[in-house]
């Protein structure tokens, strides 16, 4: 969502890192196309012009302690991150658990927000932690909001309690009391209560989302806001706080296209933190708001470790610890494990989204939004026709056996030698890198595009780059052959 402004901001740096000794021009320069590039990506005006003065201010107060030679432009991105990170909000915000449970959480935001959907991934999200949360479904208002509730509620294995069918009929304040008594008197020590909300703030939704709100006393309110409204969602998010108040502010559909700015001047204007984020209407697509992940997505330095986390929890610690014994003691990586890995790779969910996530993804975007994601799925079926013999030993694969492969997976011979082809290649690397000779690259990098990474165990680890050899003896001579 925010690729254009990262890579505006990416180029604003870029002539900055080419000066020589940074004067205070270049820096009112480079602070000017900051401003112009956020107020293109819709960031609120008063947010800009807090932001900038900010940065102007404290760039201007580095720069006599700068010396040319050191990294200048450097220490003025640290500063930019840091009044990002500030202006995101500053630091996680996490849910506050009640001191006698059931912790109350309310969800309130326009009709169409995803108030429904992020209801889901939140229970989701807590009953994975090991709480016990239940649904409550209190928007009686727009057709079918029960029913979706119960739906999206059964996916994620978590009850619903939905007394009323919803379609306008029933006492949405009664609902969601009787939901929280029924919560306490079941011993769940959580409940998310599905709030109804309209097309439009009015004085309906208002009432009624007050009315809620005290016969609940939440613990948290959690204001739902679709980013892609633009500068409705800073209206919006005003109106709410004022009329109804909340605590927290959930940005969904940070999937889409648009500019998405308005939505990160939110936390600012409104003085309530970001809290959760959700990009894509599947269960998976939704994670903590972190602002200083977010800084550095948008400043184009990718956001690792949110990759990382993503990637622990596809891979199973067992099969990673297997994986990596193997792999050093010297045995072959084979089609089976790689057939493993791609399980746990569809795991972490949508590759473009994962490759969105690499330092530097905003100039790679052509290449990320071309990955062709059933590539992935072609090279599993053709693996998943093989014999286990086989693919433990690619060896057997004659002819014959080559064109049973082809037909049984439904793709052509040349595929099934392309296949062999790449992965006898990333073989040979794998075995190279763990003789420390080979070029150090993250594993899976050297690798033909459409291969996923074979080793990425755990979290993804940079593989360790090799004790270069000292070649000379003279720290001259050496600092020259190093350069
Ligand atoms: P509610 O009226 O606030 O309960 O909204 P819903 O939960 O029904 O969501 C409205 C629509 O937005 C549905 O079609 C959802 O699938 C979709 N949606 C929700 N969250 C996201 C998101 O993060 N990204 C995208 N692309 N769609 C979303």
């Amino acid at each position: 969502m925010f690729d254009a402004l990262s890579s505006k901001i990416s180029n604003a740096f870029g002539s900055l890192r080419n000066r020589g000794k940074l004067s205070a021009s270049d820096i009112e320069n480079t602070v000017t196309e900051i401003r112009q590039a956020l107020l293109e990506a819709d960031v609120a005006l008063p947010v800009v012009e807090q932001f900038i003065e900010r940065v102007r201010t404290g760039s201007l107060e580095l720069l006599p302690t700068l010396q040319s030679g050191v990294n200048q432009a450097q220490s003025i991105f640290d500063l930019v991150n840091r009044e990002l990170t500030e202006i995101l909000g500053g630091g996680a915000r996490r849910v506050r658990y009640a001191k006698n449970p059931p912790t109350v959480i309310m969800l309130a935001g326009l009709q169409g927000a995803g108030k429904t959907t992020l209801a889901a991934k939140l229970a989701k999200f807590y009953k994975d932690q090991g709480d016990t949360p239940v649904l409550v479904a209190s928007d009686l208002q727009r057709p079918n909001a029960v029913t979706q509730l119960q739906v999206v509620g059964e996916s994620v294995g978590v009850p619903v309690f939905a007394p009323e069918p919803g379609n306008g009929v029933g006492n949405p304040v009664q609902v969601a009391r009787d939901g929280v008594a029924y919560a306490k008197s079941k011993l769940h020590n959580m409940v998310i209560v599905d709030t109804a909300g309209r097309l439009g703030v009015d004085e309906d939704l208002m009432a009624e989302a007050s009315a809620i709100r005290d016969a609940i006393n939440p613990n948290e309110i959690l204001f739902v806001v679709d980013a892609m409204i633009g500068q409705d969602a800073v209206r919006t998010a005003e109106a709410f706080r004022d009329g109804v108040g909340f605590d927290g502010v959930v940005l969904t559909k940070l999937d889409g296209d648009a500019r998405g700015g308005a939505a990160l001047s939110i936390a600012s204007l409104t003085g309530r933190p970001i809290m959760f984020i959700s990009n894509g209407e599947k269960i998976a697509d939704f994670d903590i708001f972190y602002p200083e992940r977010m800084a550095s997505r948008i400043l184009g330095m990718g956001d690792v470790a949110t990759l990382a986390e993503q990637a622990k929890k596809a891979f199973d610690p067992e099969s990673t610890k297997k994986l990596e014994d193997k792999f050093n003691s010297g045995e072959d990586f084979t089609l089976e494990d790689f057939l493993e890995q791609i399980e746990a790779m569809s795991k972490m969910g949508n590759m473009g989204k994962l490759l969105g996530m690499l330092p530097g993804a905003g100039a790679m975007k052509k290449q990320i939004d071309n990955f062709d994601e059933s590539e992935l799925t072609r090279t599993k079926a053709i693996v998943q026709s093989m014999t286990p013999a086989e693919r433990r030993d690619l060896k057997l694969l004659n002819g014959s056996r080559r064109a049973r492969i082809a037909a049984g997976s439904g793709r052509q011979v040349s595929d099934v030698n392309k296949l062999v082809e790449k992965f006898t290649a990333a073989q040979k690397m794998m075995k190279s890198l763990r003789g420390g000779k080979g070029p150090a690259l993250p594993p899976g990098m050297a690798l033909p595009p459409g291969m996923p990474m074979p080793a990425m165990g755990g979290a993804p680890k940079i593989a360790q780059q090799p004790k270069k050899k000292s070649r000379s003896g003279n720290p001259a001579k050496r600092a020259a052959e190093e350069a």
